[in-house]
């Protein structure tokens, strides 16, 4: 059966060249922080991959810390400005306040640890989102108070893609002196991200969004900004994040952020002339179909669209048997279908919101994907919808 991958937002599959430099460092297996020539030569790969990552996001190599994933980077931050913890040497210089600024529409790695620090005491001003998803800078000008800690509003959604006025939300942050936080995982490969350009103070990237594998990926922290570890354990990461680092992993993501600057120019250049060929193909030949997300300010990766009269489950269900890989705009969690909160902030009521897919292109795809896709796509939503009770032109509707 023919596979077609559209699920890069969930993950990404590894770049060949990434592939040779994890085969070629399984030899590197000193601990980089011994002292003897095993310990160097891992040290010298890390600080190396280092460089790549800061390169990509014109930082400099300090600001940069290794973590185990995205959800990891979001709440080393989240938890690390708002550490309570009167021993913590941070502490003594950032800022005392309780009050943070989200949006309603970050990832759950953002959205949760916010959502326990407001169990326990914390303000939190949930900013709405327009129908495109877009965050208003304006709103958030008039959230901060003297006890605002820290703003996080991601770079881009990864559900329908829409583009946030990160540098903006930067400027207004700077000018109020509150640390500001942008979820990036999703824009870093796709998007250019200068942090010096941006203004921002923090930033997460995840390397398996970008090529590299699971189990690696990065914050970068503002030089002279402080923040306290939540990974408590030896001095490495600069005391930010102990553990033994995964050497491994941290030369695939160097090597995955060497090629995204190389690439990344090109490769969206292709990527969204495939998805403005899947986005038309389905407004052609599909009725009664919504395109979710701003229509510009929009990932060159994902198209979001809602299917009415239908379930995005048996959509996915459907194309997963015939060789396509793609996903719902719902989270299902312990057991419940609940509809994505991304979908509902935008205004979607709950019977649309289930209604939606999300399919997410990457570097592998081809124009066969894509015109596969459009093969299949139409004839799975006409077979649902003449079994739903809710589709017009179904007879058996009530
Ligand atoms: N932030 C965003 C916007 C994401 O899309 C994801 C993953 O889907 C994460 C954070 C979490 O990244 P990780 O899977 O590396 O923990």
């Amino acid at each position: 059966m023919r596979k077609t991958y559209l699920d890069n937002n969930a993950t990404t599959p590894l770049h060949p060249e990434v592939k040779k430099v994890i085969v070629g460092s399984l030899e590197i297996f000193g601990n980089a922080s011994s002292e003897h020539f095993f310990g160097q030569e891992a040290r010298k790969a890390v600080e190396d991959a280092r460089k790549r990552v800061a390169e990509l996001l014109n930082a400099k190599p300090d600001e940069i810390i290794f973590t185990s994933c995205g959800s990891e980077s979001n709440n080393l931050v989240i938890k690390g400005v708002t550490c309570q913890d009167l021993s913590c040497k941070a502490l003594e210089e950032s800022h005392p306040g309780k009050h943070i600024i989200t949006s309603q529409i970050e990832h759950p790695s953002v959205m949760n640890p916010i959502k326990s620090l407001e169990r326990q005491g914390f303000k939190v001003t949930w900013l709405p989102v327009d129908k495109y998803g877009l965050v208003d800078p304006a709103l958030i000008e008039k959230a901060i108070t003297k006890q605002t800690v820290l703003i996080s509003v991601m770079t881009a959604n990864n559900e329908i893609g829409t583009i946030e006025p990160v540098a903006e939300i930067a400027k207004i942050a700077r000018k109020r002196e509150v640390y500001f936080h942008t979820d990036a995982v999703q824009a870093v490969g796709k998007l250019k991200i200068d942090v010096r350009e941006l203004g921002v103070d923090f930033l997460s990237l995840s390397g398996h969004k970008l090529h590299a594998p699971k189990g690696v990926a990065a914050l970068y922290i503002r030089e002279g900004v402080k923040v306290c570890p939540v990974l408590q354990g030896g001095h490495q990461e600069r005391g930010l994040r102990g553990g033994t680092e995964n050497t491994l992993g941290i030369l695939a993501l160097g090597k995955a952020c060497e090629l995204a600057l190389r690439e990344r120019e090109s490769n969206v250049k292709e990527i969204w002339r495939l998805r403005e060929r899947l986005r038309e193909g389905i407004l052609a030949k599909i009725p009664e179909v919504i395109v979710n997300g701003h229509p510009e300010k929009v990932l060159p990766t994902t198209l979001s669209v809602t299917f009415r009269y239908i379930e995005g489950e048996s959509i996915l269900l459907r194309l997963s048997s015939k060789g396509i890989a793609v996903s719902t705009g719902s989270a299902c969690s312990s057991g419940t279908l609940e509809p994505s909160h991304v979908l509902l902030a935008i205004g979607m009521p709950h019977e649309l919101a289930h209604g939606t897919i999300r399919f997410s292109l990457g570097i592998e795809n081809t124009q066969e994907d894509i015109d596969y896709t459009l093969e299949v796509l139409p004839g799975v939503i006409q077979e649902l919808r003449e079994m739903s009770p809710l589709w017009p032109g179904n007879k058996r509707a009530c």
